[in-house]
């Protein structure tokens, strides 16, 4: 007989909350393995497996092949102890302590094993609306803290019954032996409805009563895994009409939630890649081309929507009672501020958006917002990473410093860092909303807390005026590090690349707005890059933007201070708008115009180099947006209008300085006077603009003569597919790969990431 050894393995990755202590309990047992497994205060998994050496060999196969879907093994540590002598193996309490850190569980969608007992009548889990098992389920949303167990979550008001006790220690109970977040219609959560003024209403079924009034076309708040939602008919005009005006949301596309795949096809053109994201566990929005089938008014002038499918029983059983198959779910907020996550929040902010409210017990700790995904000529890239998705750690190439990054001003997320990992929120929001900054910190401070990290810096944007700024004072002692925007853009994708920090890489950066170093609003840059510091070799043509926020919002604006800063006369400009129809869309008319033109002569104004600002300018001059009613709307709808059109080929030109320079002077005066389709010229523009961002990069490479085989494209108007089709057209050809960000988005929710790597690099080196 073989002597006895003994091993402690630890886990490291996704490994609480996915059934993995059951798993490995069965395994053990199957193997003749004795000892124990727990679960530890990092989010990690410990086991102690005691057993001859072929057992113990196999058990380890077993552990690496046969784990659970969900599971992820990041790092395995084996040691080798002492045997202790266990005469069996069992599931240990789990110890709040830890020695190593792990991925804290993000949100699961329901399994197709629970969304089965959910519809089968002899299951004791008939229709109950909160059905979840060992692998799937909220975790981060109901995670009050480490280790991953029913007492640290927002289950802990719900004793399990003593048929679900019976199950949670059976292990012959697959799904629900040792299932932290269990419960059935007995001791789980109920589920009731309320009239918005607050009363609550005796309904026998809730279910049946939303899709009742839904149908109706009635508007109700409905609790969902991270937040309310706002739910309607996506299929009727005037109901959709109603929600904007009480929402005061004119135009800004609303998301669709459709009950099966089949749906999905119904009402949009899913990509080749589209399905297996739509059902994934993760379950994001897809943004995709809409059909006809929805009403035009939930996504107005935009050729796409965006699409998930249902990720809880309830939303299951819900849209089973709608005729169509799909509702608008939108997130359950007044503009700007964060969505609600508690009832007397929902009574008072969306007392008048909303007739009912249906609610459940179970409390929300973290608020996660649905993830939203596109696809960038064929490829699937973040615009938001919320539920599903954060907050798992993106490992990077070496161990950077413990610290914080505090992320952009719109649409952005925070981050904090230990060892080689970078842990980005969930999607906060808007910085310039009071609510806003206390949700960062408040999330910012729960990770520092439960990973136990001592920030050594705090790294922001370069921006002066950034209200990010005013969380510096919360975080004490840590040195602050600024960082300029489209740097932290460029190294969040380096480090997806892998690079070494030393290493250069040319990034594309083109997005809205960013603080440049030399006090200039960039937005269209090319910089070679590394960790520590860029060098910025190319641009857009620098133009004077007088005006300021009331620039980003009449667009017209922009196309009055490019033509002007580009050496257009000035009856030129004047004919132009007068011909098109476009003074009106300013609020002050004429005078604006000529004010907006005398000073951007006289170089007055904010010196931007946005490629941002100029996709405005042309989507002013073809009148597809003359109004910003939400960030990046004319951008987008320049892009809806492109998806319909020819490319003819033109580029704008370059021309090198001290850097090299974009110029797209001909290109506007070409767009001015062609008779070509709008269409095409909106298509012509984006593809063009596109090419003249490749040929710059080509350009930039061959008189540094430098090699890099790759070249990233990012900023949140990297997310174009005609602007991104149009540099593969130019470095396709030579060789040259163009990498988009994957992990994180491209946009403000992923700077962060760079933020944190920038920061660190100037400390440790
Ligand atoms: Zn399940
Ligand atoms: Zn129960």
């Amino acid at each position: 007989m073989q002597m006895p050894k003994a091993l402690r393995i630890r886990l490291i990755g996704i490994v609480q909350g996915v059934g993995l202590r059951p798993f490995v309990y069965r395994l053990a047992v199957a193997k003749g393995i004795y000892g124990y497994v727990r679960n530890m205060g990092g989010s990690e998994v410990e086991i102690f497996a005691e057993g001859d050496e072929s057992a113990l060999k196999s058990f380890l196969e077993g552990l690496a092949s046969e784990k659970p879907p969900s599971a992820r093994f990041e790092q395995i540590f084996i040691q080798e102890l002492e045997p202790r002598g266990y005469g069996d193996f069992k599931i240990l309490r789990s110890d709040p302590n830890f020695d190593e850190r792990s991925i804290i569980p993000p949100d699961f969608a329901i399994c197709s094993a629970c969304a089965g007992e959910i519809f089968d009548r002899k299951s004791r889990f008939f229709e109950y609306h909160w059905n979840s098992c060992a692998f799937c389920g909220p975790r981060f949303s109901m995670l009050y803290r480490l280790p991953y167990d029913r007492e640290n979550t927002s289950m802990v008001q719900f004793p399990l019954c003593s048929e679900c006790f019976r199950d949670y220690s059976d292990p012959g109970n697959f799904r629900r032996f040792h299932a932290q977040g269990i419960s059935c219609p007995r001791c789980g959560p109920k589920t009731f409805v309320y009239s918005i003024t607050g009363e609550k209403l005796e309904v026998d079924d809730p279910v049946e009563f939303a899709a009742k009034k839904i149908v109706e076309g009635r508007i109700l708040a409905i609790k969902g895994i991270g937040g309310y939602h706002i739910a309607c008919l996506a299929s009727d005009d005037s109901v959709v009409m109603e929600l904007r005006s009480r929402k005061k949301r004119e135009r800004k596309p609303f998301a669709v939630m459709a009950r099966d795949y089949s749906i999905v096809e119904k009402i949009a053109c899913p990509p080749p890649k589209a399905r297996e994201l739509l059902e994934s566990p993760e379950r994001p929005i897809v943004v995709m081309p809409k059909k006809a089938t929805i009403s035009e008014l939930v996504a107005p002038g935009l050729s796409t929507v965006g699409v998930m499918l249902p990720y809880s029983a309830f939303q299951i059983l819900l849209l089973l009672r709608i005729p169509d198959g799909f509702l608008i779910m939108t997130s359950g907020n007044v503009h700007g501020k964060p969505m609600c996550t508690e009832l007397d929040e929902v009574f008072s902010q969306l007392s008048g958006i909303v007739d009912y409210v249906v609610e459940h017990e179970r409390p929300i700790v973290h608020r996660v917002d649905d993830s939203v995904i596109r696809f960038s000529d064929g490829e699937p890239v973040f615009l938001r990473r919320s539920r599903g998705f954060a907050p798992e750690w993106i490992r990077i190439c070496r161990s950077v410093a413990e610290g914080i990054a505090l992320g952009g001003e719109l649409q952005t997320a925070g981050a904090v860092s230990f060892e080689d990992k970078v842990v980005l929120t969930q999607f906060i929001g808007d910085m310039d909303e009071i609510e806003n900054l206390e949700f960062m910190k408040r999330e910012l401070e729960w990770l520092i807390g439960e990973y136990r990290i001592r920030p050594e810096f705090i790294a922001i944007d370069m921006h002066p005026l950034y209200h990010s700024r005013k969380l510096l004072k919360e975080f004490d002692g840590a040195e602050v590090i600024e960082v300029q925007h489209h740097h932290a853009h460029a190294v969040a994708a380096i480090a997806e690349l892998g690079l070494s920090p030393d290493s250069k890489a040319l990034a594309i950066t083109i997005d809205g707005t960013g603080y440049g170093d030399d006090g200039g609003i960039w937005g269209g840059e090319l910089l070679v890059s590394s960790w520590r510091d860029y060098e910025r070799v190319g641009s857009f043509r620098p133009f004077n933007l007088p005006g300021g926020d009331s620039a980003a919002r009449f667009p017209v604006k922009c196309l009055v201070a490019l033509m002007a800063s580009l050496g257009f006369g000035h009856s030129e400009v004047m004919e132009l708008l007068s011909k098109r129809n476009l003074l009106n869309s300013l609020p002050y008319g004429l005078q604006e115009a000529e004010i907006t033109y005398t000073l951007a002569r006289k170089g007055k104004g904010a010196i931007t180099t946005s490629l941002g600002r100029i996709l405005d300018a042309f989507s002013a001059l073809l009148g597809v947006c003359i109004e910003r009613t939400y960030e990046g709307e004319p951008p987008m709808k320049l892009e809806a209008l492109a998806d319909g059109g020819k490319d003819l080929g033109l580029t704008p030109e370059l021309c090198t300085k001290d850097r090299i320079i974009i110029d797209v002077g001909k290109l506007l005066e070409w767009a001015m006077e062609t008779e070509a389709r709008k269409e095409d010229i909106a298509k012509t523009v984006l593809q063009g603009i596109g090419r003249s961002l490749g040929l710059a990069a080509l350009e930039a490479m061959k008189c540094r003569s430098l090699d890099y085989g790759n070249v990233i494209v990012t900023g949140g108007a990297s997310v174009n597919s005609h602007i991104v089709r149009g540099i593969k057209e130019i470095l396709s050809p030579e060789g040259v790969k163009v990498v988009l960000p994957r992990k994180t988005p491209p946009g403000d929710g992923g700077i962060a990431l760079g933020q944190i790597l920038v920061a660190s690099s100037t400390l440790i080196e």
